[in-house]
């Protein structure tokens, strides 16, 4: 049977892909250390198990609203106006499964077939799949220098075909925040031209050292254009929930999402939904610890790799993932993640996965001793190549 053509053009995910090199030497009983995941290893907030085990002593699980609960949606609510500044109401908000859903939502109700997705490399893996699977062509902007895209070298790259721009701040994979000038001046650069501005703020609270992502409400003199996304995966470390939200002034936008939503999964789990509205009204010193190790983490690690030969390393400001230099010891991304992993039994992720060859993206949300054990194990396997 021939399947589609979009079938065979969206590509496999680099991350399983390793995962499942990974995970056959780990059942040959190797000592692998896993620092390719995109999630933290710590177990999941009492508020979220608790309302877990209490929605389903109701036994009543049942299809819930299209867009999310009315008890989710005020959670969301109070976030945006705690976090954002932003007052917003119920209709302004969508809850999906994950945000990786709300994104897919955004270029289903936004994308005609042949218009342009602008965002900057690197990029997080699924933007340019995501785009491709509505029919959009995907721009990626490449930095001149360095991790980070000037906002001149995104600008250069919109024309009349674009339709949005996607930003990550802090970004997976380099861990890098945008500052206030480049979020300003895309903010009003959207506005200008009339195109869409997706800010996928999924990790903005997971920032170090006293840094603030620049929130892009703040600038938008017309937010009709403009849809911010979150969600509970990487902040309360509950990626199995698949909970994750738009919010945007637009309404419109937002019920086309809805539609978008309400044809493909009906709804969002609502057990989930439960649990992710509890861990928003709970207690938050789980994200001040959780943000506690996650800054240790990242100091042990960039201590190991700063002693690595002809590496470069830029500190990431957010995230729990650094995108680390290799290109000096000549081997492309795969090559270099392969080495990495029957070498040094490692598992990081190839750089060109996020649109950066003769890299590589390491996690820090493992355990420290895992994190810090990782990066010897690397420096000792690259020491030896040289
Ligand atoms: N956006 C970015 C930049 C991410 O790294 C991820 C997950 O890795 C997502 C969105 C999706 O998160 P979720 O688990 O809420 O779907």
């Amino acid at each position: 049977m021939n399947l589609s053509k979009l079938s065979s053009v969206v590509a496999d995910s680099a991350t399983l892909k390793i995962n499942a090199k990974a995970n056959a030497l780990k059942k040959q009983g190797l000592p692998l250390i896993h620092l390719g995941g995109g999630e933290p290893e710590y177990p999941a907030p009492k508020a979220a198990v608790e309302a877990i085990l209490a929605k389903a002593k109701t036994e009543k699980i049942k299809y819930s609203p299209t867009t999310g609960t009315v008890d989710l949606k005020e959670a969301v609510i109070k976030y945006t106006k705690d976090n954002y500044g932003k007052t917003v109401e119920a209709q302004n908000i969508i809850i999906s499964s994950g945000a990786k859903q709300a994104i897919y939502n955004f270029l289903l109700a936004a994308v005609n077939p042949g218009d342009e997705v602008v965002f900057p490399v690197p990029y997080w893996v699924s933007y340019p799949e995501m785009v491709t699977m509505v029919s959009g062509v995907p721009v990626p902007v490449k930095p001149a220098n360095g991790l980070k895209v000037t906002l001149d070298e995104v600008k250069a790259k919109i024309t009349p075909k674009t339709k949005a721009v996607m930003v990550n701040s802090p970004s997976n994979p380099s861990g890098m925040i945008f500052d206030e000038a480049f979020i300003k001046g895309i903010v009003e650069t959207c506005e200008e031209k009339g195109i869409f501005l997706l800010m996928d703020d999924i990790y903005n609270k997971l920032v170090f050292g006293g840094a603030e992502c620049p929130v892009a409400f703040k600038y938008a003199k017309n937010a009709d254009n403009l849809v911010v996304i979150n969600g509970v995966s990487k902040l309360y470390g509950l990626t199995g929930l698949r909970i994750g939200w738009a919010v945007s002034e637009n309404k419109d936008l937002i019920a086309a999402m809805g539609r978008m939503q309400a044809q493909t999964t009906s709804c969002n789990c609502d057990i989930s939904e439960a649990a992710a509205a509890a861990v928003l009204n709970g207690d938050q010193s789980v994200v001040t610890d959780l943000k506690a190790q996650l800054e240790e983490n990242r100091n042990a690690l960039m201590q190991e790799l700063k002693q690595i030969k002809d590496v470069g390393v830029t500190v990431p400001e957010g995230t729990f993932y650094t995108l680390v230099d290799f290109r000096a010891y000549g081997k492309n991304s795969m090559e270099l993640a392969q080495f990495l992993l029957e070498k040094a039994l490692v598992a990081v992720v190839p750089g060109d996965a996020f649109g950066l060859d003769g890299y590589a993206r390491i996690s820090y949300c493992a355990s420290k001793n895992n994190v810090v054990e990782g990066a010897r194990r690397i420096r000792w396997a690259l020491d030896k190549t040289s």
